[in-house]
């Protein structure tokens, strides 16, 4: 049975549509990267997960992916925090683009095939604006140059917002430099240099590139001029992505790209998280307080598009879905690895995950969905272990060993499951030892003790001792291997 073709949402038909590469097999996909200035938050992360997991699933699906995400490292707010550090604007960003893939990398996401830098794509902008200036399309005035926006009748197409609206100041666009432009809808595509700038030769004297340019000639250098998905957060529509597309397209003749999806907002307190309205939890901090793959399951819970509300208990939940799915498959594994079940039928149909999980994703990535098919599969996995519905051991076996593979099949999409389940789940139980002020080794003494009083059969001596440790928020496991804990749920408020 194969599975469902790939339906996207494109922002520029406001439909889901067919996802067919213009290359069979193959997919180019860029995603605007981030500005650096500073640490991200989890806003970003959100949209930078988002697209990892899309990659992934691309990749699950058998295409070959090529995943560009830039870094703006020349800009306006580069230059004035560097003016605030007294740092060169260059050696500020460079040093954040390092923090950034720290981030990412304690993040877990996959390291896109190619992060252009605009510092090293110089010589490609400046061949993009020479070629809208020799078509008319851009104009230089005082060492800018401004595309012109009224000669590109399609601009708007994406946003589908209005001139007049523009104009009116209804939009939220700042209107600068007045004086050298030709129309105020003009945008900035090089910017004459001014002192204690970065700024680089080219043919209207030294200069910078404005925003936008970057990613229409980083995006034509590493994919070709038309490619096949474009990605970035809601916030990028209006202006980054409908400027992109009027650079480009009036450079090149062509589509830029075939489909452009854009991530919903993470909000905080109801607002979007925003360095500008200074509402942000950094990445690193949440890190501290959540594993990377409990928040991951946080950023999956709702569907990319949709907006999603961060809070401290929306981040523990997910944390303690993910102790759930991890304490199953350490149980499961327990019960299968190394032991042979033999060849012969199984209880049900473990395929049928597979399928279930194909169809969700393959409607526009609907990971609340794929996440909906990961609670049955580990309802069935939690069934066949504690109570069987078949006598046939073999049978519970070998279905236990395939849901297992089921595991294993649907994690590598959605990047979870990445770390043993043991470490896993002492990793929790470390964050919440220090969250509860617990200490350990007063909890393995008690442990000790009840064990003494076990074996020295004063049970209501290990009985008194285990309320006692419950009272303290432990729970303990007797298992044949011996005596575990893990530190209990709240109590519900
Ligand atoms: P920036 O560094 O501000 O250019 O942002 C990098 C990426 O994060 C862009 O794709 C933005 O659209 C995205 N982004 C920024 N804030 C949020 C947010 N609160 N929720 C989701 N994505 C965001
Ligand atoms: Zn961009």
């Amino acid at each position: 049975m194969s599975a469902p073709q790939i339906r996207v949402f494109n922002t520029m038909l406001q439909t889901k549509v067919p996802f067919e590469p213009i290359t069979p097999g193959k997919v180019g996909v860029y995603v605007c990267g981030p500005t650096v200035y500073s640490y991200v938050h989890i806003g970003n992360a959100r949209t930078f997960t988002a697209f990892d997991t899309i990659v992934r699933y691309l990749r699950y699906r058998g295409f070959e992916v090529r995943y560009v995400r830039n870094y703006t490292d020349v800009d306006d707010k580069i230059i004035r925090a560097a003016k605030e550090t007294g740092e060169d604007p260059i050696a500020l960003a460079a040093r954040f683009v390092g923090e950034f893939e720290a981030d990412m990398k304690a993040l877990r996401l996959l390291p896109p095939d190619v992060s252009p830098k605009v510092s090293e794509t110089i010589p490609e902008i400046i061949e993009i604006i020479e070629k809208l200036v020799s078509r008319g399309a851009a104009y230089e005035s005082k060492g800018d140059v401004y595309f012109e926006v009224r000669k590109y009748p399609d601009y708007l197409k994406l946003s589908k917002r209005k001139v007049d609206d523009l104009l009116s100041g209804a939009g939220d666009r700042e209107i600068i430099n007045e004086d050298q432009k030709r129309d105020p809808l003009d945008f900035a595509l090089w910017k004459a240099a001014k002192p204690g700038e970065p700024s680089w030769p080219s043919p209207w004297g030294a200069g910078r590139p404005g925003w936008h340019i970057e990613c229409s000639a980083m995006s034509r250098k590493y994919l070709g001029e038309t490619f096949d998905l474009h990605g970035g957060g809601l916030d990028l529509i209006f202006p980054h992505h409908e400027n992109e597309i009027a650079q480009s397209e009036a450079a090149s003749g062509k589509t830029l790209c075939n489909c452009w999806m854009h991530a919903g907002f993470l909000d905080l307190e109801g607002a979007k998280m925003s360095k500008s309205l200074g509402n942000v939890v950094r990445l690193r901090d949440a890190l501290q307080r959540v594993d990377a793959e409990g928040l991951r399951y946080f950023f999956l819970s709702t569907h990319y598009r949709q907006q999603l509300a961060f809070s401290d208990k929306s981040l523990a939940d997910a944390e303690a879905r993910m102790e759930y799915f991890y304490e199953t498959l350490k149980k499961v594994d327990e019960r299968i690895v190394g032991k042979d079940f033999g060849t012969g039928p199984l209880h049900g149909d473990p395929q049928r995950f597979l399928a279930e999980f194909d169809d969700a994703m393959s409607d526009d990535f609907n990971f609340t969905g794929a996440l909906g098919v990961l609670s049955g599969l580990f309802g069935e996995l939690n069934l066949l272990t504690d109570k069987p519905p078949v006598k046939d051991k073999p049978m519970v076996g070998r279905t236990l060993v395939a849901l297992r593979e089921v595991v294993r099949n649907i994690a590598s999409a959605l990047g979870l499951f990445e770390t043993d389940a043991s470490v896993w789940l002492l990793g929790r139980r470390d964050r919440q030892v220090v969250a509860r002020g617990i200490d350990p080794k007063h909890v393995e003494a008690q442990i000790q003790a009840r064990n003494d009083a076990r074996a020295a059969k004063n049970f209501a001596e290990s009985d008194r001792l285990r309320a006692e440790l419950k009272t303290s928020g432990v729970e303990i496991m007797d298992s044949p291997g011996g005596t575990t804990w893990k530190v209990a749920a709240p109590p519900a408020s």
